[in-house]
């Protein structure tokens, strides 16, 4: 979709820190951490949200959890743990509308969430 930012971060139209891409999913680092590792991972097909997510895409969704699963033993942290986020709609503070999954991890952190 034009005009998009992440739309733009997975056709290469601008810089990124791309670690892993394929044909579905992108996984890039995200350009202010919260986390030693921190991560995006968003479908390469422009869905907005949870809430906008339409039949048929339930297998791209998937997909953004082998991306998390396969990303988190690249980046060693698959045994010590991540937590994964998806930010749907204004009291969830989400910023870019195109769906995207954070990937946190690399160190302990507090609980509880919100
Ligand atoms: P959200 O609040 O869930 O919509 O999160 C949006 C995330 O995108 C934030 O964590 C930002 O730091 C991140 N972000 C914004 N612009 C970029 C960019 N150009 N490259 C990488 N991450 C970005
Ligand atoms: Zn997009």
């Amino acid at each position: 979709m034009k005009d998009c930012l992440f739309c733009k971060i997975s056709n290469k139209e601008i810089p990124s820190e791309i670690v892993y891409q394929d044909e579905v999913v992108t996984v890039f680092k995200d350009i202010n951490p919260v986390a030693p590792i921190h991560l995006l991972i968003i479908p390469n097909r422009h869905i907005v949200s949870v809430q906008e997510m339409e039949s048929g895409d339930e297998e791209i969704l998937g997909k953004l959890f082998s991306a998390a699963k396969n990303a988190a033993e690249a980046s060693g942290i698959s045994d010590s743990g991540y937590r994964l986020i998806i930010n749907n709609g204004p009291d969830a503070n989400q910023e870019i509308f195109h769906i995207h999954m954070h990937l946190l991890g690399g160190g302990r952190m507090k609980h509880p969430m919100g």
